[in-house]
């Protein structure tokens, strides 16, 4: 998922003056009284737009321009439900929107401006007006005036806040958890967190919400009484940014993110559709002089809340940025410092690195505000999930064992690199996969630790995380916040964009690197080295290293024997990451967001002899040596301790509370066969084959695990013959559902069912042969019948496989 990322704002438009004549509905203004008598005692908080909470009823007003004015409005969710599939999370933000006031008898009403679509500047009066009648805006409140001064009226606003901005109950039938509705009668203005600073206003309200009929599953695990839950919503009201800042084109071949909007006044031969990045204003005190000092440095502040030595690895983590912007040629652009004592962190001056508690492990957040008129970050806020540090140490504890794991190196390592992480995306970066390929290229990428074995066997986590940014953030903050004279900014930006192309500087994100079907095996989250083959062979190697110390070194004094089960599962499965990016490989197709001009070659096929190493080495890691639990480890492996619920870091069993082995095995392999047999791959090698006689067919494909999987000599040892039957039954299920898949390409079902035609015969003769064990030949007979069954009756089996513990190795969540 992909959280952190501050979402495209396609925010809606501009009309102007369009007054409306409830004027005629003015009630007598004898009978409002003075902002003074009306608010009596209730104190003022006094700031942006000055607000008061009425003691006695709980009302919100508002202190507005009597004529009117303008703001920046942005929704978000200050707390959260505490549920990933449902994803009501604190924090949350929504769309911020440019809102203005307007009066109207009685009542000040609330517009949306609709910036979506627009007439460019410097253009005819009469097309921007005929842009801005085409499209509405939206008014979304009606705030009755209840008292007034001269120029200034004081609104009634508890119904603009107490109202479900965010479509709550719609998160919740989304997830299939029920259907809830907004109960106002047990939602309030929450008083701690409305309160009106220099630049901003912050309006807070929790808001109840129940179930209409059944409680959901979701909620009545999380919330004490699943029949109701409240969450708080926060509104923003926020000073509109200065003309002077200038909007920097989206380049898809950089990895700024932004907003974008359609412009009427384009010619026809440009782009309707514009495309700004997000970022921080960043000026020289002299703008003609490029070797002048920044006026104003982007600095960010570290939560004093935040525990030492996590607090101090934290603002070094966000210092990396002051070493990318140095090198970038913008010396003294960024700093970061602990938070001044007494600032709120709600204050619209302050750029953010906030702590998060949660109950269990959540996202860290990289967001912000931004103007949607131009892109202009004017609030970068992090949020970084508390956590992560306890799950780095059980990464070091499960790999080196407990009593190396309390050296902290590895776990502020990877604080420090979260945190510039997230401060990347308040700067505006996006996610940059293909940065690990190019040794640490951004910290923007997800690493993976790079973990080594040393020559005694030991597992060496000294060089785990980078220690400052990558080459690719330098260059990245050269092309985004670089300072250039207006008439040679095009140019500076696409010469910068070039030396970043001529020196391998590659930038992939999301979209590349996160779908199952993703094709470019150098776009992948948690991985680390040059190609994905390399990357494989070592995690394979740490792993087996890791796996043959495996025992009670890795629990610290005390800790129940038990939960090494956790601990393990981070080991066990620590090249799932590896596994995924080398199918890649097959049918793989690198690419770049190349431009016309600029040299690039948009598309390459892989190699076919790197396409059949992928699917050899892929293939070996399905061994039933590698699939197995070594003795020592499994004797250890009991059940639950008493007191201890069970959680989902934990394996699934089909022996009940014993430790299951073949059902682990039985995950990895699946976790194995499941990349190699992904629907779209298999349609581009088809594709690639009907254009090169030499490339990897899928007649190939399927007789390599067919070779190394069905037709396996029997292994003698009986555990080995165990593991195997289980990747015999996962792949005989895998070809069903490949088959049965009304989505995957005709070519790609045809050879599968030919390939079942083919294993269900030689299942058949093993199942009646005199040979092999009872267990062997119960098995062959059980998928041959299985098979036949797909081909008589249709009839598609459901995987074999056990779920296995989710999440990633690295047990980092999300960033
Ligand atoms: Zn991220």
């Amino acid at each position: 998922m992909n959280r952190c990322r501050t979402t495209f704002l396609l925010v809606t438009g501009c009309v102007l003056g369009q007054a409306t004549r409830a004027g005629a509905q003015r009630p007598d203004t004898a009978a409002v009284p003075t902002i003074g008598s009306k608010v009596g005692k209730a104190p003022r908080s006094g700031g942006f737009v000055p607000l008061y909470i009425e003691p006695r009823t709980g009302q919100l007003w508002l202190e507005l321009p009597a004529a009117g004015t303008r703001f920046l409005l942005c929704a978000s969710l200050a707390t959260g439900l505490g549920s990933n599939p449902v994803g009501l999370d604190r924090g949350e933000s929504g769309n911020c929107f440019v809102a203005r006031t307007q009066p109207a008898g009685g009542r000040q009403l609330l517009i949306l401006e609709n910036w979506g679509f627009r007439s460019g500047s410097g253009n005819h009066p009469d097309h921007v007006r005929s842009v801005e009648e085409s499209f509405a805006p939206s008014t979304v409140a009606s705030l009755p005036v209840v008292a007034e001064d001269p120029g200034r009226a004081l609104v009634d606003a508890t119904d603009l806040v107490l109202r479900d901005w965010r479509d709550v109950p719609r998160a919740l039938t989304d997830a299939g958890d029920g259907a809830y509705a907004f109960v106002k009668d047990r939602s309030y203005v929450y008083g701690p967190a409305t309160k009106a600073f220099t630049r901003n206003t912050e309006l807070e309200a929790a808001l109840t919400f129940e179930a209409k009929d059944r409680p959901g599953p979701i909620v009545s695990r999380l919330a004490p009484d699943g029949r109701s839950f409240t969450v708080r919503q926060r509104i923003t009201l926020a000073e509109l940014p200065d003309a002077g800042y200038r909007p920097r084109e989206l380049d898809p071949r950089m990895s700024f993110f932004g907003i974008e909007f359609k412009d009427y006044a384009q010619p026809v031969n440009r782009p309707l559709i514009r495309r700004w990045i997000a970022r921080h204003r960043l000026e020289r005190a002299d703008p003609a002089n490029p070797q002048s000092p920044i006026r104003k440095p982007i600095t960010f502040y570290v939560d004093r809340g935040i525990p030492e030595p996590l607090r101090t690895a934290t603002l070094e983590g966000a210092r990396f940025w002051v070493d990318a912007f140095d090198r970038a040629g913008l010396k003294g652009g960024f700093r970061a410092e602990l938070m001044p004592e007494g600032a709120d962190p709600l204050d619209l001056r302050y750029n953010v690195i906030q702590w998060q508690n949660r109950n269990e492990i959540g996202w860290s957040i990289g967001g912000g505000l931004i103007d949607p008129r131009t892109g202009e970050v004017i609030k970068g806020a992090a949020r970084m999930d508390s956590h992560r540090g306890r799950t780095s140490w059980n990464v070091a504890a499960a790999l080196t064992g407990a009593a190396n794991a309390s050296d902290t190196h590895f776990v502020l390592g990877r604080v420090r690199q979260v945190t510039a992480h997230e401060v990347g995306h308040t700067l505006g970066m996006a996610h940059n996969y293909i940065a690990s390929t190019y040794d640490r290229g951004s910290v923007m990428d997800y690493p993976a630790p790079r973990v080594r074995v040393d020559e005694d066997g030991r597992i060496d986590l000294s060089e785990a995380y980078a220690l400052g940014p990558g080459v690719f953030d330098i260059l990245a903050v050269r092309w985004g916040y670089g300072i250039f004279p207006p008439e040679h900014e095009r140019d500076s930006l696409d010469t910068i964009v070039r030396e970043g192309i001529a020196k391998g500087l590659l930038f992939l994100s999301d979209d590349d690197a996160r779908p199952a079907s993703a094709s470019d095996p150098r776009a992948n989250l948690w991985d680390d080295g040059a190609g994905p083959e390399e990357f494989l062979e070592r995690q394979m190697a740490v792993r087996r290293a890791a796996m043959r110390r495996f025992g009670l070194g890795n629990l610290q004094p005390g800790e129940p024997v038990a939960t090494l089960q956790e601990r393990f599962a981070r080991v066990y499965f620590f090249h799932r990451f590896a596994v995924n990016a080398l199918a890649r490989a097959i049918g793989g197709v690198e690419y770049h967001h190349a431009l016309a001009g600029d040299g690039q070659q948009a598309t390459r096929i892989v190699p076919p002899a790197r396409q059949r190493t992928a699917v050899a080495q892929l293939l070996a890691a399905l061994a039933p040596a590698e699939l197995a639990i070594p003795d020592t480890v499994l004797t250890l492996l009991g059940p639950r301790p008493f007191g201890y619920e069970p959680n989902s870091e934990q394996f699934g069993s089909r022996t009940g509370a014993v430790f299951d082995e073949l059902g682990a095995a039985g995950s990895l392999a699946q976790m194995v066969l499941d990349p190699m047999l992904q629907r779209e791959r298999l349609a581009r090698v088809v594709q690639q084959a009907a254009r090169n006689r030499s490339a990897l067919t899928l007649a190939e494909l399927f007789r390599s695990i067919e070779r190394k999987v069905w037709d396996a000599p029997a292994d003698p040892a009986p555990r080995d013959a165990a593991i195997r039957r289980g990747v015999q039954r996962a792949l005989a299920g895998s070809l069903i559902r490949l088959a049965a898949d009304s989505a995957a390409a005709p070519d790609v079902r045809a050879m599968a069912e030919a390939t079942l035609e083919r294993l269900g015969g030689t299942a058949a003769s093993r199942g009646a042969a005199e040979r092999g064990t009872p267990e062997a030949r119960a098995h062959w007979h059980a998928l041959a019948r299985q098979i036949e069954r797909w081909r008589e009756e249709r009839e598609v089996p459901v995987p074999p496989a056990l779920p296995a513990p989710p999440g990633d190795p690295f047990g980092d969540g999300y960033e």
